[in-house]
């Protein structure tokens, strides 16, 4: 079967749809953040209902994915039910295209995306990343004469040794250590900035949804619905 192209496609997504489902996620990202900055204001556990805003926060990305790839023309297999696609036949639909030989095509990056990724992704150093793209051990495992297949110690600042803990020199295994200790340093210094970050974010919305519900108390007063 031939995937649907753009100019086949009965599906539609406008940009003004899109504006909508992108600001749509950051509510939730700003519900969840003001939720979070309430701690010092009322002595209450709110776990469940921020679990709840987070499944919304990740059901309006995926909403918000699939309908950037209608919206730029991804190709489609056929629909398998009557009436519109849910976010994730869209993926599922697109994934079934891509390996019938179409072109895949990328969520579009926006707003929210920036602002997920500034709130909640934890951003660590190079050495991070050096950690998790590291080669194997040039050791043998004595007792069976096979090659190790273990990943080889990182020593910090981008190194890696040439085998893994236990077929590492003491030398080496000291300085797996010592780096150890620097990168759950670094990390925990990452993860408190990134809570900082959560925490002042959660301030400025609060402070804007005030202000916003001033004028919705005006509106209500001249009659009309509090929006
Ligand atoms: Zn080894």
């Amino acid at each position: 079967m031939v995937p649907t192209t753009r100019s086949e496609a009965s599906e539609n997504v406008s940009g003004f749809a899109l504006e909508v489902l992108d600001e749509l996620r950051i509510r939730m990202m700003e519900s969840r953040l003001a939720l979070q900055a309430l701690a010092g204001e009322a002595e209450l556990n709110f776990d469940e209902l921020d679990e709840d805003l987070q499944a919304v926060q990740d059901a309006a990305r995926e909403a918000f994915e699939a309908a950037s790839l209608v919206h730029q023309g991804a190709p489609l297999d056929s629909p398998w039910a009557d009436g519109p696609s849910r976010p994730r036949a869209i993926f599922a639909r697109h994934n079934a295209a891509v390996r019938q030989g179409a072109h895949r095509v990328d969520p579009l990056m926006t707003m929210a995306c920036d602002l997920e990724r500034a709130l909640w992704q934890l951003r660590m150093g190079d050495d991070a990343e050096a950690a998790a793209r590291r080669p194997r051990c040039a050791g043998t495992v004595r007792t069976t004469g096979e090659k190790c297949v273990s990943a080889v110690i990182h020593l910090g600042g981008g190194l890696v040794g040439t085998q893994c803990y236990s077929h590492a020199t003491p030398a080496e295994r000291n300085q797996y250590k010592v780096n150890h200790e620097v990168l759950n340093a670094q990390r925990s210094t990452a993860l408190g900035a990134l809570l900082n970050r959560r925490r002042d974010a959660g301030v400025i919305v609060m402070e804007h949804w005030l202000q916003y519900r001033e004028a919705r108390r005006q509106r209500l007063g001249n009659g009309f619905l509090p929006l």
